[in-house]
């Protein structure tokens, strides 16, 4: 029962193939910089416990086609004997960001169901379009097959009109669809799901906060094991300070920088974007630099740090006072998983709200879930490592129907 799950963006395409009785990863693939003069396809299989085997091409790659073929005829490669034809296939499971308020759920593929994707890429310019390149190649080579499209925005459909609405002019609403509709849905909705696992609790008696702290990053209130509130908006720019991202601002600030620096729009939003966050404040953007640079004395570091943090802990505030009852704070991505520093000083203080931490729990070096709480804390305190392709791959399964190929699809909710 094997699944194809492809993540598809501009320039770059990530595929995995998963096994999913057992639910084991067997192969991923990398293709990168398509359309440049030398692209690369890396491919990582894993067999059992057998050490990891790579296979690298270097080559020119024009266009998704192109590197969706190189990747796919590496992973049928005979002696990694993973897949031996694209029949062994039941269906690929394509991630989408952006699925605006058509989609609640995942949805099989259909044409009716790509011109609804097309119909919201003016709410991701940059991602859907790439994400529906992916899906018609992948329709196009693997002919036959179920597609299914996995919105990055569904799992927060659940948020409540007040806790989705910006308090502008009714019609920009109404004639524009200009909400909220935050991300990392598929993130955050499978640690939700982890954590009741792991608490041994039913979801939908469980309240949490989650955190998907990445090089892109933000915090969900889950209520009864639904999104009510989610630290993205309309576009993943607000909220948490992130990577190069600059999370909440002033809206003021663009006209003031239209009128003082004489900046323009395009300017503005690709400051905002790409050189703000971490890497504003301090010149650098991942995690692991900055402690580095904190340690060589960095006074902007220092700075970048304790804003992130602080940023975080307000909206763990915000949250608690968003559900009342929060069963347990769940951190995953790059930095929630592997960041002691980050995940102490964004709790910090906290003690009097039920909320504490158990420091050598929270160094602890190993990987996998964990409980960082101490045995005092109201509300436990877990690292859950993300699984977003396990998560697409769990909801293509479900929706095809038991591995039959073709089974029941839905259309768009
Ligand atoms: P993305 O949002 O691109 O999916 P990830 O979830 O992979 O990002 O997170 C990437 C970020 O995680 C890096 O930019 C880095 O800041 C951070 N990170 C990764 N490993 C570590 C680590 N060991 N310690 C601190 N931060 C880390």
């Amino acid at each position: 029962m094997k699944i194809l799950v492809i993540n598809s963006g501009s320039s770059s395409i990530k595929l995995q193939l998963l096994e999913m009785k057992g639910e084991t990863a067997l192969a991923s693939c990398l293709v990168e910089r398509i359309g440049e003069e030398i692209g690369l396809c890396r491919c990582v299989f894993r067999k059992g416990s057998a050490a990891e085997q790579a296979i690298e091409r270097r080559q020119a790659i024009a266009n998704h086609r192109e590197g969706m073929r190189l990747a796919l005829s590496i992973l049928t490669d005979a002696q990694q004997a993973v897949l031996v034809n694209h029949d062994e296939l039941v269906a690929v499971g394509h991630r989408v960001v952006h699925g605006g308020e058509d989609f609640h759920q995942p949805c099989l593929i259909d044409d009716a169901v790509i011109q609804a994707i097309e119909a919201v890429a003016p709410l991701a310019p940059l991602h859907n379009p790439a994400n529906l390149d992916g899906i018609r190649v992948a329709m196009e080579l693997l002919p036959g097959l179920p597609q299914v499209a996995v919105f990055d925005t569904a799992f927060h459909q659940t948020m409540p009109p007040h806790a989705y609405h910006y308090a502008l002019p009714r019609r920009l609403y109404l004639e524009n669809r200009v909400r909220r509709y935050g991300f990392h849905g598929t993130s955050h909705q499978y640690v939700a799901g982890e954590c009741a696992r792991l608490m041994a609790k039913p979801l939908d008696e469980t309240n949490l906060i989650t955190a998907h702290l990445g090089n892109g990053s933000s915090m969900t209130a889950i209520e009864k094991g639904k999104s009510i509130d989610t630290t993205l908006g309309l576009t993943p720019l607000e909220g948490l300070i992130m990577g190069t991202r600059c999370g909440d601002i002033d809206p003021s600030i663009h006209a003031f920088l239209a009128r003082v620096r004489g900046m323009d729009i395009a300017e503005i939003d690709a400051m905002l974007n790409k050189e703000s966050g971490l890497k504003g404040i301090c010149g650098l953007n991942d995690m692991r630099d900055i402690h580095a640079a904190v340690e060589q004395g960095d006074a902007d570091a220092a700075l970048a740090l304790d804003m992130l943090t602080y940023r975080n802990r307000r909206y763990i505030g915000a949250y608690m006072a968003v559900l009342g009852r929060v069963d347990a704070i769940v951190f995953t991505a790059g930095i929630g998983e592997n960041d002691a520093v980050v995940r102490e000083k964004s709790l910090a203080g906290l003690e009097n709200f039920g909320i504490v931490l158990d420091p050598e729990k929270n160094r602890g070096r190993q990987s996998g879930a964990r409980e960082i709480g101490a045995a005092a804390s109201k509300t436990r305190l877990w690292v859950i490592p993300t699984n977003e392709e396990l998560a697409i791959a769990r909801q293509t399964l479900a929706l095809t129907g038991d591995g039959e190929k073709g089974g029941g699809g839905k259309s768009v909710d």
